[in-house]
C-alpha cells in the first residue's frame, strides 16, 4: 500500500536505517500494539527513560539537550510541580461538579494576565480539546459556520479541529468551510494590503459558497507555519476583518503563551489585539495535562444557554494545582525575563552563523520560539533542514523542522535554558554545519 502524505517532518521511516536490536525490537513493538497511525521523531529514533531540567536522558545513560519540547517549558520533572501534584493528588481528585478553590484560583490568576474584556476560563485536558470548545462557542456566538485559518496551520486531532488543521497533510480533508489563507509575511504569497487582506480575500470566498464566517483561528507565533513572528502589529487588521464580517477571532497560544516569547506573556499582547477567546494547553502544565479557554462573557453567553459543558477530567484539581505552579514557577524564577535574554542570545548566536552559512536564510523568532529558514539558492531546501535536525541529534541536541515545505528548523528550548545552554546548541549547530559542508565538498 503506497503510503499517503501525512506530513510530519522528520517522521522516522522504518527500514531506512539500521536500528540496534533493543530499539528495533521497541519499534516492531510499537507497530504491533499500538498500530500503523503513531509515528516517531528522527531517522534514529529515541528511547528516553527520564527527564531533568533541560536535559532528556536516553536508556544508555546519554544526556540530550531537549530544545524541541515546549511542554516541559519549565524543564523536565521541575520539583515544585511534581510537587504540586503529588501533595493534590494524595488529597482530592474530583471534577468540577464539586466546589473546589484550586480551579477559581487558576480562573483568577489566568484572567489576571490578560486584558479584561477575557473574563472566564473554561479548563479542557488538551488543546485539540480547547480549540474544538472555542469553535462550538464560535458557532453558538455568531450562527455561522465558515473558518479562516492559515495554509499550514495545526490545531488540533478531533474531527472537527483536524478539519482546519492544514498541516496534517493532503490525506486528511479541510472541511468545506475552512478557507486557508498564505502564512503572513510570506514573501511571494501575501498582497500588498498583508495578512488582513488576505483574510478578507478568504472570506469572500467562502461567501462564493453560501458561508458566513465563523471564526479566524491562529497561532499567533504560526508556529506549523515556519514561525512568523512580525512585524508586530498585523494580527490586529486581521482580527479586525473577522470581525467586519461577523465572525470572532481566536488566538490559539497552545505554543506561544506562557512567556515563550519572551517580550510578553501571550503571543497575541505582541500584537496590541484582544482576542474573543484565547485556547492555551501545551506548556499550561509542564507535563500534566491541563489545557483551556479564556473567553469574553458575551461571546460564551450563547453557548451556556444551550449547552451544558462538562468534562471529566478538565479543571480537576490535580491539573489546577499542576497548572498554579506552573504559574508560581513562571513568576518566581523570573521566566519570562529569561525567555527573552536567553532568545536574544540564541537569536544573535545564529545570525553569526548565517552569516558565515549561507543555508541558514533567515533567522525569526521572539524569545524561545525561533524558526531557522534553511535555504539553498533562495529556494527551501528540505534535504538539508532534515540533515540538520537529525546531524543535531548525533550530536545530542534535539530540535525538528516546519513550515509548508518543511524546511525551517523549529527550536523551543525550555524557559529554564541558561547561557551555557544555549552556547551548547549553537557550538553544536557550527559542528554540523562545517561537517554538511565538509561532506558536500
Ligand atoms: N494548537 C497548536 C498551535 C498546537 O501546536 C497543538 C499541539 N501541537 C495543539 C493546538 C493541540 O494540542 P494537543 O496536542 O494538546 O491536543
Amino acid at each position: 500500500m503506497k503510503p499517503a502524505d501525512t506530513a510530519m517532518a522528520n517522521a522516522f521511516v522504518p527500514g531506512k536505517v539500521r536500528l540496534d536490536p533493543a530499539s528495533q525490537r521497541l519499534v516492531e513493538e510499537r507497530a504491533r500494539l499500538l498500530g500503523p497511525a503513531y509515528r516517531l521523531m528522527y531517522e534514529e529514533p529515541l528511547h528516553f527513560v527520564r527527564g531533568e531540567g533541560v536535559w532528556l536522558i536516553d536508556a544508555a545513560g546519554r544526556r540530550y539537550l531537549d530544545a524541541y519540547n515546549n511542554v516541559a517549558s519549565l524543564g523536565h520533572c521541575h520539583p515544585a510541580v511534581v510537587e504540586a501534584i503529588r501533595r493534590q493528588v494524595g488529597m482530592l481528585a474530583t471534577n468540577t461538579r464539586y466546589m473546589h478553590e484550586a480551579i477559581l484560583t487558576l480562573a483568577e490568576r489566568l484572567l489576571a494576565t490578560m486584558p479584561g474584556e477575557l473574563g472566564h476560563v473554561m479548563l479542557t485536558c488538551t488543546g485539540s480539546e480547547a480549540n474544538d470548545l472555542a469553535w462550538r462557542i464560535a458557532r453558538g456566538f455568531t450562527g455561522a459556520t465558515g473558518i479562516v485559518v492559515t495554509e499550514t496551520a495545526y490545531h488540533g486531532i478531533t474531527d472537527a479541529v483536524a478539519q482546519f488543521s492544514p498541516s496534517l497533510g493532503a490525506s486528511v480533508d479541510l472541511g468545506r468551510h475552512v478557507a486557508t489563507v498564505p502564512a503572513p509575511g510570506d514573501p511571494g504569497a501575501e498582497g500588498p494590503g498583508g495578512f488582513a487582506e488576505a483574510v478578507e480575500r478568504a472570506v469572500a470566498g467562502l461567501r462564493r459558497h453560501g458561508i458566513r464566517p465563523a471564526m479566524l483561528i491562529v497561532d499567533t507565533m504560526f508556529t506549523s507555519d515556519g514561525v512568523r513572528p512580525g512585524p508586530d502589529g498585523f494580527l490586529a487588521p486581521a482580527a479586525e476583518a473577522i470581525r467586519r464580517a461577523g465572525g470572532i477571532f481566536v488566538a490559539d497560544e497552545v505554543q506561544p503563551g506562557f512567556a515563550r516569547t519572551g517580550d510578553h506573556f501571550w503571543g497575541f499582547q505582541r500584537h496590541g489585539v484582544v482576542p474573543d477567546i484565547v485556547t492555551m494547553g501545551k506548556p499550561m502544565g509542564n507535563g500534566h495535562p491541563v489545557a483551556g479557554i479564556a473567553v469574553r462573557p458575551q461571546v460564551v453567553a450563547e453557548f451556556g444557554r444551550t449547552s451544558r459543558y462538562f468534562n471529566t477530567f478538565g479543571g480537576n484539581a490535580v491539573s489546577c494545582a499542576a497548572a498554579l505552579a506552573v504559574l508560581d514557577a513562571i513568576e518566581a524564577q523570573g521566566l519570562q525575563e529569561n525567555a527573552a535574554r536567553m532568545g536574544e542570545r540564541l537569536t544573535a548566536r545564529l545570525r553569526a552563523l548565517s552569516s558565515r552559512h549561507p543555508l541558514l536564510a533567515a533567522v525569526r523568532g521572539a524569545g524561545l520560539m525561533i524558526g531557522v529558514d534553511i535555504r539553498s539558492g533562495g529556494a527551501p531546501d528540505k534535504a538539508a533542514a532534515a540533515r540538520i535536525v537529525n546531524g543535531m541529534r548525533e550530536a545530542g541536541v534535539l530540535i525538528s523542522s516546519c513550515g509548508m515545505h518543511h524546511n525551517v528548523l523549529k527550536v523551543r528550548p525550555p524557559l529554564v535554558i541558561d547561557a551555557a545552554g544555549i552556547d551548547l546548541f549553537a557550538d553544536a549547530l557550527a559542528h554540523v554545519l562545517s561537517t554538511m559542508e565538509g561532506d558536500a565538498r
